[in-house]
C-alpha cells in the first residue's frame, strides 16, 4: 500500500491523482468522500475515468456522505463504495450499506487464489444474498428493518430535497459561526455538509470548552485529530440533527460558555 497526503483540509486535484496513479500503478486508488478528520469533501468528478486510464479500481469510503451529501456513483465511475446506517442516514448503527461494479466483480472472479478471510468474502456474502441463499452468517435482521425505515424516511422527504437541507443547515451554522467570530477550517468549496472544522481561536483551550458544552449543555463536538490536533473543533450535523435549531443551540452555547 502506498499513501497520497495533502495538509489535513486540502483535496487533491485531478493532476495530483493522475500523477499518483502514473507513478504507483496501484490495483485499486482509495479515496474518503467525505473526511471527516479535516471536513474536507474530496470531489470524485472525473475520477472514475482517470482510473479505468490506468486501469485500476476505484474505492471509496462515503461512511459520512451517504444521506447528506450527493453521490453518483456510476456517473463518477466508483467500483466499490462502503458507508454506514448511523450518520447521514440517522438509523441504528451495525448495518454498512456496500456496492460493487462489475467491473470489480468481474475482477473477484478472475481471482486464482481463494479470498483469505471468511467475513470480507464477497463471493460468499454474493451467494448469501443473492438468489442462491447459501448460509454466510446470521444477519441482523432488525437493522434492517430499522435501516429500510430510515430509507423510507429519505424516500419520503426526497433525495435531492435530503442533500438540500443539509446544505442549507449547514451554511446557517456557518453563517451564525461567523457572528460570534469563529472561523472554518476548510475552504468553502470543499466544505462538507455534515462535518464543520471549526478553528479554535488563539488562547482557547479547545478541550476545556468542548468538555463544558458536554456537562452544561449536553452537546457533544470532536476534538482535531493528527495534524489539526488542538486546533479545530469537529461539528457534525447530520441526518435528524441537521436543523436550523442545532445550528442555534450549538452557538449560543459556545457564545455562553467561551465569554
Ligand atoms: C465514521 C467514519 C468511519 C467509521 O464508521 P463506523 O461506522 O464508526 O465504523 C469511517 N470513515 C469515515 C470517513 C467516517 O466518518
Amino acid at each position: 500500500m502506498r499513501t497520497i497526503a495533502k495538509p489535513w483540509g486540502q483535496v487533491f486535484n485531478l493532476e495530483e491523482l493522475r500523477s499518483a496513479l502514473e507513478t504507483h500503478r496501484p490495483a485499486i486508488l482509495a479515496l474518503v468522500h467525505a473526511e471527516t478528520s479535516t471536513g474536507a469533501r474530496q470531489p470524485m468528478e472525473g475520477v472514475g475515468d482517470l482510473c479505468r486510464e490506468y486501469g485500476c479500481l476505484l474505492l471509496i469510503d462515503t461512511v459520512t456522505s451517504l444521506g447528506g451529501v450527493p453521490i453518483f456513483l456510476d456517473e463518477w465511475g466508483v467500483d466499490l463504495a462502503y458507508s454506514c446506517s448511523q450518520k447521514g442516514l440517522g438509523c441504528s448503527p451495525g448495518a454498512s450499506p456496500f456496492t460493487m461494479s462489475d467491473r470489480a466483480l468481474e475482477k473477484l472472479a478472475r481471482r486464482k487464489t481463494k479470498v483469505a478471510n471468511w467475513y470480507l468474502d464477497a463471493n460468499l456474502l454474493g451467494k448469501y444474498w443473492g438468489a442462491e441463499h447459501v448460509y454466510h452468517h446470521t444477519a441482523p435482521i432488525n437493522l434492517y428493518y430499522g435501516l429500510r425505515e430510515a430509507l423510507r424516511l429519505v424516500a419520503e422527504e426526497g433525495l435531492a430535497a435530503c442533500w438540500q437541507r443539509h446544505q442549507t443547515n449547514v451554511e446557517y451554522l456557518w453563517q451564525q459561526l461567523a457572528t460570534i467570530g469563529l472561523s472554518l477550517h476548510v475552504e468553502k468549496e470543499f466544505r462538507l455538509p455534515t462535518l464543520t472544522t471549526v478553528c479554535i481561536p488563539a488562547g482557547v483551550d479547545g478541550k476545556a470548552i468542548a468538555r463544558q458544552l458536554l456537562t452544561d449543555h449536553n452537546i457533544e463536538i470532536g476534538g482535531g485529530l493528527g495534524e489539526l490536533a488542538g486546533k479545530v473543533w469537529r461539528v457534525g450535523l447530520m441526518g435528524y440533527n441537521s436543523k436550523p435549531e442545532s445550528c442555534d443551540r450549538l452557538v449560543a452555547a459556545l457564545k455562553q460558555v467561551m465569554g
